[in-house]
Parts: C-alpha cells; sequence; structure tokens
C-alpha cells in the first residue's frame, strides 16, 4: 500500500508519549511538530446534545446534504435553496447569506438573545464566523449559536421533507426552547451528581 522498506520508528505525540495515533502518523511521514490541528476542536467540548455536535462536525466539513452539494455530487436534484427559492443552496448561503435566513438572525438580535457580533451577516464566511465562535463568546453564547444552527436547520428540513411553512419566529423560539429545557436538564443531572438529591424548585433559566 505505501512504497516504503520497512524500517523501526517509534510514535510520540507532542508530550513524548507513545500513541497509535502518532505511531500512524509517522508511518505516513507526518511528525508531532507539523501535524495538522483541527480548528473545530471547540465543538466537542460545547455543552450541547451530542447529536448537534455531530451536526457542527458535518456543517464544519461541508458536510451536509443541502442541494447544491448534491448537485455537485451527480444527484439529479433542484439545487434552489428552499427558503428563498432564488439561490443555490450551499452550507454558506444557508446559514449565512439567505435572506430568509438572515431574518432568523435579525430576530435573535431584536430579542436580545445574541448579540451582533456572532451574527454570520458580519464576517466575510461562515468559517470566519466559527472561527470568532471559538475564541470570543462565553459558553453559553456558543450554546445559543448552536442551538439557533441547529434550529434553522430543522427548519429548513420540515420546509424540504414535509411542506412545512418557514416561520421564523417559530425557527427562533424552537432554538431558545431548545436551550432552555438542555440547560435546565443538564443542571438537574448536576445537582443529582453533587448533592445526592433532586429538587423540583430550580430556578428557570436567565
Ligand atoms: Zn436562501
Amino acid at each position: 500500500m505505501f512504497p516504503r522498506d520497512d524500517s523501526f520508528c517509534l510514535g510520540i505525540n507532542s508530550s513524548c508519549k507513545f500513541s497509535t495515533k502518532s505511531a500512524t502518523w509517522m508511518a505516513h511521514g507526518v511528525y508531532p511538530h507539523t501535524a495538522f490541528t483541527w480548528p473545530f476542536h471547540w465543538i466537542w467540548k460545547l455543552e450541547i446534545m451530542p447529536k448537534i455536535k455531530i451536526f457542527l462536525w458535518q456543517l464544519c466539513h461541508n458536510a451536509l446534504p443541502v442541494r447544491g452539494t448534491l448537485l455537485q455530487r451527480g444527484i439529479n436534484i433542484d439545487p434552489s435553496c428552499p427558503l428563498c427559492l432564488s439561490n443555490i443552496e450551499s452550507i454558506e448561503h444557508l446559514f449565512k447569506d439567505c435572506l430568509v435566513a438572515s431574518q432568523v438572525w435579525e430576530a435573535t438580535l431584536t430579542h436580545r438573545w445574541i448579540p451582533s457580533n456572532i451574527s454570520p451577516s458580519r464576517y466575510d464566511s461562515l468559517h470566519h464566523c466559527l472561527g470568532y465562535i471559538r475564541l470570543g463568546p462565553g459558553p453559553l453564547l456558543r450554546q445559543r449559536f448552536s442551538f439557533l444552527l441547529w434550529s434553522l436547520w430543522k427548519a429548513r428540513n420540515a420546509t424540504v421533507f414535509n411542506n412545512d411553512f418557514f416561520n421564523l419566529l417559530h425557527c427562533l423560539i424552537q432554538a431558545k426552547k431548545a436551550s432552555a429545557e438542555w440547560r435546565i436538564r443538564t443542571r438537574t443531572s448536576v445537582d443529582i451528581i453533587h448533592k445526592g438529591t433532586f429538587s423540583p424548585f430550580l430556578l428557570p433559566p436567565i
């Protein structure tokens, strides 16, 4: 498979410890200090549902099955954006440039749910915006941003597969609801672990 002579090598990572991963890199001629660092590791540290982490991973790898991507991959499909019907549906378009999706981001500002500096429309690209999300806001805003992307995707799918009418306020409310439910659920489990008892009188999320 690899046209190289057999040789001995010790695969060590940047902490000078052996791992099968670092050994595999060395077998491919990639050394720890030159190895590619994936810029979206923060996704796995988000306090959100695993299915949303996987969704974000797919988004960052251009792996969501939007219509433009499906057409590029040889599927005979109308690539029009199902929300605005006036552009090719790419990930960049759906979550950043689409006029309909932009109204959802605007509504989040009007409702003061997220600040304008984490709205994708302020950035050159969605990846630039995600780069800021990694470094800039605190965990709560990162969580809200993620839930809103997820809500947009779910609403888009309901439009495509169920012929639902896209309602921007419903999309925002669903994101808020999912975020609040998740925070209540995870706070409750933390209380159980630390206190050993469950209090039914937890304050609602701010
Ligand atoms: Zn659109």
